[in-house]
C-alpha cells in the first residue's frame, strides 16, 4: 500500500465537467477507492466552469443527472451538487474547503484528477491554498508523458514527506482507457456507437434527450 496506516476517514473528490461522464472517470474513481483505501468518492460536476468558456457545455443539471445514473450502483460513490448550486463561477478551492468543513481537520481528502488536469490545477491562482487542504491523486492517462512533471519539478509524492510548500501528489496507474468526453460527443454527432464506453444508462439518456447530435 502506498499510504501509511489509515487513522481517519479518507475521502476522494473527483471534479469534472462530466459532459458526459464515461468509463474512464469511473475506472479512475474505482481504482483510487481501492488503491488508496478511500471510504467514499464524491463526483462533483462543475456548475459554470471558468476554464471551459470556449465551448458551451450541457446544462449542469443534465450533467449531474448523468453522473447520478452512472454511479447509482456503486455504494461507495456519491454525487455532490455543491458546484451546481453555487451561484456564479465555481472554484475547486472553495469546493474542497466545503468538504473540509463537513468532514473536519482529521479527514484525509484526496482530489482525484487525470495527469493532464493536475498540471493545470497546480498552475491555478489558489493552488497553494488548495494544496494545504488536500492531497492529489493523479491518474496517468494513456499517451500522457510523465516527463512534464519532471520539467515542472513537481515530483510525485511517494510515502515520504514532500518538500515544504510543494503539493502532495500521488501518481496512480490505471488500466489504459483512451476515453474522453470530447470523443464521446464526437462519436454521437457522427452516429458512432458509445455503448461500452459509457454506462448503459448514460448512453440511453444521451440518446433519449438527443444530446450532442
Ligand atoms: P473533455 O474531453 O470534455 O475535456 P474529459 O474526458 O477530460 O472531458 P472531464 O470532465 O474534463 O472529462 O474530466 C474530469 C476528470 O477526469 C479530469 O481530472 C480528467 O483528467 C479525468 N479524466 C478524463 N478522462 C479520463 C480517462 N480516460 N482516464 C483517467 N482520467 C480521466
Ligand atoms: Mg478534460
Amino acid at each position: 500500500m502506498l499510504l501509511p496506516e489509515k487513522k481517519s476517514i479518507r475521502i476522494g473528490i473527483m471534479g469534472g465537467t462530466f459532459d458526459p461522464i464515461h468509463n474512464g472517470h469511473l475506472v479512475t474513481a474505482e481504482e483510487a477507492l481501492v488503491q488508496f483505501e478511500l471510504d467514499k468518492v464524491f463526483f462533483v460536476p462543475t456548475g459554470y466552469p471558468p476554464h471551459k468558456e470556449e465551448r458551451k457545455s450541457l446544462d449542469p443539471v443534465e450533467r449531474y443527472l448523468m453522473t447520478v445514473i452512472a454511479t447509482a450502483s456503486n455504494p461507495h460513490f456519491e454525487v455532490s451538487k455543491i458546484e451546481i448550486d453555487r451561484k456564479g463561477l465555481s472554484f475547486t478551492v472553495d469546493t474542497v474547503r466545503e468538504f473540509r468543513k463537513n468532514y473536519g481537520a482529521e479527514a484525509e481528502i484526496f482530489f482525484i484528477t487525470g495527469a493532464d488536469a493536475i498540471l493545470e490545477i497546480i498552475a491555478w491562482k489558489n493552488a497553494d491554498k488548495l494544496a494545504e487542504m488536500c492531497k492529489f491523486i493523479a491518474a496517468t492517462r494513456p499517451g500522457y508523458c510523465l516527463k512534464k512533471f519532471e520539467e515542472l519539478h513537481v515530483l510525485p509524492y511517494e510515502n515520504k514527506e514532500p518538500e515544504p510548500g510543494k503539493p502532495k501528489i500521488y501518481m496512480m496507474e490505471i488500466p489504459a482507457l483512451a476515453i474522453s468526453s470530447t470523443d464521446i460527443r464526437k462519436r454521437v454527432s457522427h452516429k458512432y456507437p458509445i455503448r461500452y464506453l459509457v454506462p448503459e444508462g448514460v448512453a440511453n439518456y444521451v440518446l433519449k434527450r438527443g444530446f450532442y447530435r
